[in-house]
């Protein structure tokens, strides 16, 4: 701040005075703590844990208006030496060469959208030494070398557990917590594992349990979010589900069949739901 300007802000009405230090204050955390900063000229920021999030979950605000930009979150390519079952299925080499090929039918996704994808060089939870190697500082110091300005961040929403997924939840929570605005978004196919709650697609259980009750529990830890039904239910019309099936389609290296299949039956692909957080929570957990 310069003398000027401090001066001008003391012979503000006190009120006044208070409310910009305030904003200040919110203001000086973020500046330290990494990005991206929160810039409503900016595009807005999906966070995708792998390389298939954003596809599978957010299509609708991938093939949408507006400029969007993608984050893959723990995209570092892992050592070569090292495969699996996945990598023989595939007669690939090592896991190495299976991301490298999974970050190319990303881009082809993604591509059908008109979208490109930033990859972090974060390692997935399979490559790192126990869940707590990376935490949120790391991400966020990664994220505002990629992405240093956002209008808005979608977030996984954390449903199925997947630590990546809670990982990149809480740096969205960590960004809310800054006066960014937030929106999570349900997993597929994690969310779908017993159909959709009837709220969201007839597709629900037939086996009479209780979905809201088995997305809840996983978002427990987010006392930002709404009530559940608050969600926001996007429902692809024929044209959007046809591209985005297309777009799965693409997942070879990343999805089984089975996966691919089921997504694309009923409406497990034609409907995506998502949560406006409300800031004001501690954002500790
Ligand atoms: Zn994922």
């Amino acid at each position: 701040m310069t003398p000027s300007s401090k001066r001008r802000l003391s012979r503000a009405p006190a009120s006044l005075l208070r409310r910009s230090r305030r904003l200040l204050e919110r203001a000086a955390p973020a500046a330290s703590a990494g990005g991206p900063q929160f810039d409503p000229q900016a595009a807005a920021l999906v966070l995708s844990p792998h390389w298939d999030d954003a596809v599978l979950s957010c299509w609708s605000v991938l093939a949408g208006a507006g400029e969007v930009t993608v984050a893959n979150v723990f995209a570092a390519l892992p050592a070569a030496g090292a495969s699996g079952p996945w990598e023989a299925f595939a007669g690939l080499r090592d896991s190495r060469e299976r991301a490298q090929g999974r970050i190319e039918e990303d881009a082809r996704a993604l591509a059908l959208a008109g979208r490109t994808a930033y990859n972090l060089a974060l390692p997935a939870i399979q490559h790192r030494d126990g869940p707590d190697a990376v935490g949120v500082p790391a991400v966020r110091r990664m994220l505002a070398d990629a992405v240093p300005r956002a209008s808005l961040v979608y977030a996984p929403a954390g449903i199925g557990g997947h630590v990546d997924h809670v990982l990149a939840r809480r740096c969205a929570r960590s960004l809310l917590g800054e006066g960014m605005p937030v929106t999570l978004y349900a997993e597929l196919p994690y969310c779908v594992t017993h159909g959709w709650p009837a709220w969201v697609a007839a597709e629900g259980p037939h086996d009479g349990g209780d979905v809201d009750a088995y997305w809840e529990a996983f978002l427990g830890d987010v006392p930002e979010m709404p009530p559940l039904r608050e969600g926001r239910v996007v429902r692809l019309d024929a044209g959007a589900a046809a591209a985005k099936l297309e777009a799965i389609g693409c997942y070879e290296l990343s999805l089984g069949m089975a996966t691919r299949e089921m997504l694309a039956a009923g409406a497990f692909h034609t409907a995506e739901v998502m949560w406006e957080l409300t800031p004001g929570a501690d954002p500790g957990s």
